[in-house]
């Protein structure tokens, strides 16, 4: 693609900082990359649960941010206007330095190692990060239930199922030892996952009123920032 960055038009930045943590003191600092998807009704989340989110288009965008979200939306997409921004390497560094990534849907896509050829439409490959061992499959619940909801037993929340909201949704294929499973269907397929400071929903918790994964993201994020403090700050080169 020749369409430079500027020849894009975006909305103007809709994320205000909510005026109590505007700089982050007090609140995490959570980037969600905005290039294209579902980025606002994750802001919205996080700021009830009291982070600051930062929308993230440009590689200086990531410099203060504490976590990062990419959102659900289309995987070629962002991942295309990943690539032409320059993004694909600072968030690279970004996961070197040990800050949690969550990838939600297309976002899962993103940060998947592989993604393989079969799934219904799903057979244009992405470029991604490729962080986390997986082997997903685009668009692999079929046309006619591309769309649907399910309820979810939670590894790490066990008091209550979670209403999972599934939008044409890629599917766990294959992981790797290093990769914990967090959430099944009932067939057993796989679709939430972790691996180290990677997390991964084929779902979309945003859509939801349930704060349960934003919350344990958040949780991903304080715990990195106490241990990186204990390691020396790594900085973010961009
Ligand atoms: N089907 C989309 C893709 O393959 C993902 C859909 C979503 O993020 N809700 O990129």
């Amino acid at each position: 693609m020749n369409q430079s960055p500027n020849n894009l038009i975006f909305k103007p930045p809709s994320i205000a900082p909510n005026g109590v943590a505007s700089n982050g003191v007090g609140g995490l600092t959570i980037g969600i990359l905005a290039l294209q998807g579902a980025f606002l009704e994750h802001a919205n989340m996080l700021r009830r649960l009291g982070a600051v989110p930062v929308e993230v288009r440009l590689p200086d965008d990531l410099i203060g941010v504490d976590g990062l979200i990419i959102p659900g939306g289309e995987s070629t997409t962002i991942g295309k206007l990943a690539n032409q921004f320059g993004l694909v390497e600072p968030i690279q560094q970004f996961i070197k330095a040990n800050k949690p990534v969550w990838g939600t849907c297309a976002g899962m896509i993103f940060l998947a190692q592989n993604v393989g050829a079969t799934g219904s439409g799903g057979h244009v490959i992405p470029p991604r990060l490729g962080n986390m061992e997986i082997t997903v499959n685009r668009n692999a619940f079929g046309r006619q239930v591309d769309s649907f909801e399910v309820d979810l037993e939670l590894s790490f929340a066990t008091d209550q199922l979670f209403r999972a909201v599934f939008i044409r949704a890629p599917r766990i294929e294959t992981n790797s030892q290093a990769v914990e499973i967090l959430a099944r269907l009932t067939d057993g397929t796989p679709v939430a996952a972790r691996q180290d400071n990677l997390l991964a929903t084929a779902f979309h918790p945003e859509l939801t009123d349930d704060n349960r994964f934003h919350d344990y993201f958040l949780n991903m994020v304080k715990t990195s920032i106490t241990s990186n403090s204990k390691q020396g700050e790594v900085v973010v080169q961009k």
